[in-house]
């Protein structure tokens, strides 16, 4: 018998619920074993069986066998990561329940499979309502017929919860959860049904209605919510999106319609925030991509961090013309994907928690780069970007200045710059790190300075070197109706003197701006008019035809 059985680990697991069935297969001989509540519950001839799929295959409800088999075939075959179904099985009683069923299968190193393991959770029993909002649970949706009458599901997120529950706590977490979705049940027509998806989700099901009705309500939901008065009196600013399917156009299965609205929401949220979003083939080839990305970037770092390269962009000094050092910008390749754009790519790295790993790659080879060019052209400041995620990880500080000692570089010519400027949760702590980090002489730099709210709050918690200020303002500089741009970058330049901050002013696009620029009192000029970001070789050429002159082009 197969070792994979012999695990005193799978009775344990086996024995730990009484609703929660495991299995494990042993795919070259096709037998599998199933714990023993498994085959109780469903009247199994033993804990072993051959050839299990046609067995089990038995107990799946015949209108459910397709779902079934058509997700378990996906799993084999390598086209779908794993195996993860919902469909009714019967039970030893000859009853049907509702399982939620999800496996993985393990590939030897030619990729074939050789174990297939997973668990059964019974989702009969759970509760029709849920508990914090009193709507309908998604057990709800069994129920509904989607292929049967048409009508229009709507998935609605609260854009950013996570970040108002840290700023506010739990409970008035719940509090708004609670008042959102009476809202929501109070505009909804009498017919439509209203259920509590998932954590700060609700999926909205109208029954013959049409799109004006249901872009009407959503309308008239987010003027409603968009300020929202709290017990206490405080009132919080809720933002909302939303994924709309038709069905049955676009979908007639449970399983269709939430995967087309889960792809439709995120879409609305990555892009056009605030939206209800109608799914459509864009959307689908988007979700298709992003998850191609995913697998690319996750392969090239598992290779050695293999099709990333850094790009350099030149700083200029104001004052004498000539190149001061660059800003290292991250470039990446995949295997299937050749054409993402940091914008993309570095989105899905702080999604997927990759973004430390490539984060330290960055590190490493930008400072090591600032010691190779120390010792050829002289002293360089070398900028490189971090997400404020890297930062959350407690041995940045310890690596940053471990890295630079490795390479025997003077910190005064690294400048860290922050990529975002977000809601610093823990702002004592990353002060704290930064007026470390300065002590060792790093420079840190705030980027993109001036677009978000939390701009100015940083800059009155953080100790900082540098403000970056955003190339939205700096662009248009030289066209008309865009005086207030030259007034806002002007009064951030005298803000940054007066603080005893440097400034780099990016966006640099043409002779045009870099004249009136020219007139403002910046440290650094980096934009398109100098230089578009270039790969090490055509950098160091540009270094070595050494006279870098305000107002030649080099792109
Ligand atoms: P950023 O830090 O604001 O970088 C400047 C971006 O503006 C770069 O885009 C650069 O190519 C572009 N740019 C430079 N000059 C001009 C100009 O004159 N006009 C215009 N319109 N754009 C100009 P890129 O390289 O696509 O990078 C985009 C963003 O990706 C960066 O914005 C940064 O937030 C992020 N990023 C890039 N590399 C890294 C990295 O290594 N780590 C992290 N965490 N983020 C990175
Ligand atoms: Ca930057």
């Amino acid at each position: 018998m197969s070792d994979i059985f012999n695990n005193e680990l799978f009775e344990a697991f086996g024995a730990a619920s009484d609703h929660v069935y495991i299995y494990v297969c042993d795919m070259k001989t096709n037998v599998s074993r199933w714990s023993l509540a498994a085959v109780d519950y469903f009247g199994l001839e033993g804990e072993y069986l051959e050839d299990a799929a046609s067995v089990w295959g038995k107990h799946v409800h015949p209108d459910d066998l397709k779902t079934y088999t058509d997700d378990i075939n996906g799993v084999f075959s390598g086209e779908k990561k794993y195996h993860n179904c919902q469909y009714r099985a019967r039970n030893a009683k000859g009853k049907y329940v509702w399982v939620e069923c999800k496996g993985s299968v393990i590939r030897d190193a030619y990729g074939n499979p050789i174990i297939f393991a997973g668990l059964m959770t019974r989702i009969d029993g759970q509760s029709k309502y849920d508990t914090l909002t009193g709507l309908l649970t998604t057990q709800e949706l069994h129920y509904f017929d989607f292929a049967a009458q048409p009508g229009i599901a709507l998935l609605i997120g609260m854009d950013g919860f996570r970040k108002t529950i840290s700023n506010y706590g739990y409970n008035i977490g719940d509090e708004l959860l609670i008042k959102f979705s009476r809202k929501i049940a109070e505009l909804c027509k009498p017919e439509w049904k209203v259920l509590r998806f998932s954590g700060d989700e609700f999926l909205v099901v109208a029954f013959a209605s049409d799109l004006q009705e249901v872009t009407d309500f959503y309308g008239q939901l987010c003027r409603e919510t968009d300020i929202m008065k709290l017990e206490d009196g405080r009132k919080v600013g809720v933002s909302i999106s939303a994924g709309g399917v038709l069905f049955p156009k676009d979908a007639d299965s449970r399983e269709v319609l939430i995967n087309k609205l889960e792809h439709s929401l995120e879409f609305a949220k990555n892009n056009q925030r605030g939206s209800l979003t109608f799914f459509s083939e864009e959307i689908a080839k988007i979700h298709e991509r992003g998850l191609v990305l995913r697998e690319d970037l996750k392969q090239c770092i598992q290779d050695g961090f293999k099709g990333f390269e850094l790009f350099f962009q030149p700083f200029i000094s104001q004052a004498t013309g000539a190149i001061a050092g660059c800003e290292c910008l991250l470039r990446w390749k995949g295997e299937r994907i050749k054409d993402s754009y940091p914008m993309e790519f570095i989105k899905v790295l702080e999604d997927y928690g990759e973004i430390n790993a490539v984060g330290y790659w960055v590190m490493e080879h930008a400072i090591r780069q600032q010691a190779e060019w120390r010792a050829r052209y002289g002293e360089l400041q070398v900028s490189f970007n971090v997400s404020y995620q890297q930062l959350l990880d407690d041995t940045f500080e310890e690596r940053t200045i471990a890295c630079a000692k490795k390479y025997g570089v003077n910190p005064n010519y690294i400048i860290i710059e922050l990529t975002e400027s977000c809601q610093v949760e823990a702002p004592k702590e990353l002060a704290a790190m930064f007026g470390r980090l300065r002590e060792q002489g790093f420079k840190i730099a705030l980027d993109d300075f001036g677009t978000a709210y939390a701009s100015m709050e940083m800059l009155k918690w953080l100790p900082v070197d540098f403000i970056k200020v955003e190339h939205s303002f700096i662009r248009e500089l030289a066209q008309p109706g865009h005086d207030i741009d030259y007034v806002i970058v002007d009064s951030l330049l005298e803000m940054c003197r007066r603080l005893g901050y440097d400034s780099i002013i990016e966006g640099v696009e043409d002779s045009k701006v870099a004249d009136i620029v020219g007139a403002l009192n910046a440290t650094l000029l980096q934009g398109y008019h100098y230089s578009h970001p270039i790969c090490r070789g055509d950098f160091e050429k540009m270094l070595e035809e050494k006279s870098m002159h305000l107002g030649e082009t080099q792109a």
